[in-house]
């Protein structure tokens, strides 16, 4: 941010500024932006927040709050930032939501608010999601995080298995209410899908980190290297003076296809991939992570995390191609259109249509090459979505030595098999009442992607402030009981 001038002194007379077009947010040269690591979006300036600022039309039903799962109060934030105060913007936006750095830069927002926006019935809609990233990075530019007040200790502990989003938001709201809260993680930093899943150029990791020691100011207590359910399981957590606890251990178990050739060396699921590059700096050539470095690349599968595992190894020293392979076309896509058309800019090339049928290996085990047959679209199946159908004798052989499967996930088995009482879905996901994030054993919790399947940030950090809530009365019923 560079400009602290407002961009018009009459401002609140302005008229008709919703019909204007949408501020656009400037982004970095696509040939120079794919081969590093730094973000994509630049962010607005002061003058671009307050003219998108002023295109919200203050509704007094705003359907747009509605149309967001932790329910910020949207013309109020965008209202301050058009009043030039950008830090009451960030902290009206943490009356309800922890993390708006991070949601700001990867929420959904045109399936949330900016969906069902009253100025997108005529013109575009507001850029609310482009306004929640400016207000929170103006408060951490500008050095002005607030350490809440917290309440008197109630001398409970909680503990929290998990530290990406459902996990981290839980740990906010319960150690303000004065809770003892230890947050209990497998992988040696917290942070979750956003450290190891989300790459630096969509979310830049010093900002999650920057969140991370916002919690840690407040008295949340990390254990790092803890993988509950070998070290230690939810009982005995629950016997060794922990009064609740609330698993949150997400749905990060990879899919396959079933087809031969998939154990071949140079075949990663997505997860691996992205967790070797993004956790363990194995872009980096001064770190020993051993993620070797290939020529041409096929990415299999058709949403974000297929958009992210091929936009990492574009970037990765020594790839000169990577295909996405995807068995329908562009319009079924599940990836956010911004994710395709940055891809696009940056040289992934799309193979739509397309579908694997064997990985072909070379005499030492590696992959050397995908099989793969054309389709077509058929009736729609379940999903909506047009079934593909494969097109006979259609089968060519894709010229590639390294293959990342990006198929989806599901959720992570092991606080489930190692936690007698609770009950567990065929799809693995863990039952709760929804409206306490309640499992069916007394004193545990659950919420997020181990109980929704692989879903989005903004939804697991909105049940973890739903368990926080219901932990606290069960806690401070325990107390007093
Ligand atoms: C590559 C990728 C990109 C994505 N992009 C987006 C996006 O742009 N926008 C969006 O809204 N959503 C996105 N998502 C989905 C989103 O990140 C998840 O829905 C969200 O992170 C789920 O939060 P969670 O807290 O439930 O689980 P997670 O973020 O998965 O965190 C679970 C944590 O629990 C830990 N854990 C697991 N087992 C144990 C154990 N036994 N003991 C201790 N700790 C354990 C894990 O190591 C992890 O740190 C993306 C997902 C991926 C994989
Ligand atoms: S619906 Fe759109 S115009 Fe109305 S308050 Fe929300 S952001 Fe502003």
């Amino acid at each position: 941010m560079t400009d602290d001038t407002p961009v018009c002194d009459e401002k609140h007379n302005l008229k008709d500024m919703h019909k204007q077009p949408r501020t656009h947010m400037p982004e970095r040269d696509a040939q120079q932006r794919a081969t590093d690591w730094d973000e994509v979006p630049a962010g607005y300036t002061v003058e671009m927040a307050q003219r998108e600022a002023l295109r919200c039309l203050q509704c007094k039903k705003p359907l747009c709050v509605a149309g967001c799962p932790v329910g910020i109060d949207i013309p109020a934030f965008i209202k301050l930032i058009a009043e030039d105060n950008f830090v009451g913007a960030a902290r009206k936006i943490k009356e309800t939501n922890s993390l708006p750095a991070v949601c700001g830069r990867v929420c959904p927002q045109e399936d949330q608010c900016e969906k069902v926006c009253i100025v997108a019935k005529k013109f575009t809609s507001v850029a609310i999601g482009n306004l929640e990233r400016f207000a929170a990075d103006a408060e951490r530019e500008r050095g002005e995080i607030k350490i809440p007040e917290k309440q008197p200790s109630t001398g409970r502990k909680v503990a929290i298995v998990g530290s990406g989003p459902a996990g981290l938001s839980a740990a906010g709201e319960l150690v303000k209410m004065g809770h003892e809260v230890v947050i209990f993680e497998a992988l040696h930093k917290p942070g979750g899908v956003l450290l190891y899943g989300i790459p630096e150029f969509r979310l830049p990791k010093a900002i999650v980190n920057s969140e991370i020691e916002y919690l840690k100011k407040l008295g949340v207590k990390i254990e790092v290297d803890s993988v509950i359910g070998k070290v230690e399981t939810v009982d005995e957590l629950l016997n060794n003076g922990f009064d609740a606890v609330f698993v949150a251990v997400g749905a990060g178990l990879p899919m396959f296809m079933g087809i031969p050739g998939e154990n071949l060396c140079g075949v990663y699921s997505a997860n691996e991939y992205l967790t070797r590059a993004n956790l363990m700096k194995a872009y980096d050539p001064d770190y020993a992570t051993p993620l070797l470095k290939k020529k041409r690349i096929a990415v299999v599968g058709g949403g974000n995390v297929a958009m992210d595992a091929a936009r990492t190894s574009l970037r990765i020293l020594g790839t000169e191609e990577v295909y996405i392979v995807y068995r329908r076309s562009r319009d079924e896509m599940p990836a956010r259109i911004e994710e395709t058309k940055h891809g696009e800019e940056e040289g992934l090339k799309f193979m739509l249509l397309t579908n694997p049928v064997k990985v072909l290996g070379d005499d030492k085990g590696w992959v050397k090459a995908l099989e793969c047959i054309r389709m077509e679209l058929g009736e729609p199946d379940d999903s909506g979505r047009r079934r593909p159908v494969p097109i006979k004798d259609s089968e060519f052989v894709l010229d590639v030595d390294c293959v990342i499967m990006a198929l989806g996930t599901s959720p992570n088995p092991l606080v489930p098999m190692t936690t007698p009482g609770i009950q567990v879905t065929p799809k693995g996901t863990i039952v709760v009442d929804n409206e306490t994030c309640q499992t069916d054993k007394e004193g545990v919790f659950a919420g997020g992607d181990i109980v929704t399947g692989a879903a989005t940030v903004i939804l697991a950090m909105g049940a973890g402030k739903t368990a926080a809530q219901a932990i606290d009365q069960y806690v401070r019923a325990k107390k007093s009981a």
